[in-house]
């Protein structure tokens, strides 16, 4: 495992935007690497899901045998933090998706897929983000779900200030797992990726 200033944390590379991940962790301190392989799963001390397809992104878990691996570490307690398609993974139930679609539980929360409609589906938007410092900041959701539900022990961290989904959930914490229905990796804003891997660093 890394050593406590840089920590390893995996991108897991089966499909989406994990190059733009890997650059942010990159710049905020910690050791990217790539994850395919439960070998690779069992090496980092956190995981981080790209934005993407949840669809096919829960697929490609099962097929390079990952979906159980990941579930068992985030029960062990692993920091994860998901975007988009990521944060629908780490949902325990998915409205408006698949029924054969299968999710890691690592947020006690109901998302809503590509909730925001066709009109809307992509849009971007400048929002307060609890606990971090340094005025607003630019949200870009493409085709992007939201928080239907957020259990008791789920803190909401951001919501839609304005527009037609006034007050949605956009980004939660449970623990060490984070979750944003937007894209920090694509806006070069990585106030988010900082403060993942502070919260790595701090375990
Ligand atoms: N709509 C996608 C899904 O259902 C998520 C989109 C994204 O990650 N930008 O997985």
């Amino acid at each position: 495992m890394a050593s406590t200033d840089r920590p390893t944390i995996g991108v897991l590379a089966l499909q989406g935007d994990v190059r733009e991940h890997v650059a942010a962790l990159d710049l905020c301190g910690a050791d990217p690497v790539l994850v395919r392989r439960p070998a690779e799963l069992a090496a980092v001390d956190a995981l981080v899901l790209p934005g993407g397809e949840s669809t096919t992104i829960s697929k490609l878990l099962q097929v390079f045998e990952l979906l159980e691996p990941v579930r068992e570490r985030l029960r062990d307690g692993m920091p994860a933090f998901g975007s988009c398609a990521g944060m629908i993974l780490l949902a325990d139930e998915v409205l408006d998706t698949r029924p054969d679609a299968q999710h890691l539980s690592g947020i006690d929360m109901t998302v809503r897929r590509n909730a925001f409609g066709r009109q809307v589906d992509s849009f971007e938007t400048d929002l307060e983000f609890a606990g971090v410092d340094g005025g607003p900041m630019r949200a870009v959701f493409i085709r992007a779900p939201w928080v239907e539900r957020a259990g008791d022990e789920v803190e909401v961290l951001a919501r839609v200030p304005s527009g037609p989904a006034a007050g949605r959930i956009v980004a939660v914490r449970q623990g060490a797992v984070l979750a944003t229905s937007f894209h920090p990796e694509v806006t070069g804003d990585h106030r988010v990726h900082r403060l993942f891997v502070d919260l790595v660093r701090d375990r």
